[in-house]
């Protein structure tokens, strides 16, 4: 059994004048994206919207340091963008899609995403989104180490960075066993 996880496809990560947005890149991706992931609800895999949620009033978060607030929960930020929010908008209510929140980088930190997909079997995930080099990354490291097959779509990840959109894929591939589809 296999799954797809989509990650942080989000109005701040990919639209013009999101907060933390990877522009063009991420927006070169929804066709595919849209494309990939409706074929996965359509054959009946399980299909996890993986999506960061912060709250302004959470103070102790890392992040803050790091970055500009962004995906604050009940934002227009924090909605899927594109033709990939349509095909949540349409199928949110099937039995295989799960929205999944996430406080950290990685969709299993800190959630059930590893007990969902072991209850169903699943051995292979399929990893979507953004940022290839952060979020997308760190879900794959976490997902090597719990023994999951990991394939990424290589024309269904994006980075606002170029050169770590480059280095992650060859991570995936070289370092962690991933399938470059
Ligand atoms: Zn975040």
């Amino acid at each position: 059994m296999k799954a797809l996880i989509s990650i942080d496809y989000t109005n701040d990560f990919v639209a013009p004048d999101g907060a933390l947005t990877t522009g063009k890149a991420g927006q070169a991706i929804d066709d595919r994206l849209a494309e990939v992931t409706q074929a996965f609800i359509d054959t009946g895999e399980f299909v996890v919207f993986a999506i960061d949620r912060h709250d302004p009033q959470d103070f102790y978060h890392p992040e803050n340091r790091l970055f500009p607030p962004h995906n604050i929960k009940g934002t227009w930020g924090r909605e899927l963008y594109g033709k990939l929010g349509e095909v949540y908008q349409k199928n949110q209510n099937a039995a295989n899609v799960y929205w999944l929140d996430k406080r950290h980088y990685s969709a299993f930190c800190g959630t059930d995403l590893d007990l969902r997909l072991r209850e169903r079997d699943i051995k292979e995930i399929h990893l979507t989104g953004v940022c290839t080099d952060i979020c997308v990354l760190h879900t794959a490291v976490d997902a090597y180490n719990l023994g999951y097959r990991i394939v990424i779509h290589r024309h269904g990840v994006a980075s606002f960075d170029p050169v770590g959109h480059d280095w992650a894929l060859n991570h995936f591939e070289k370092v962690l066993g991933a399938t470059i589809y």
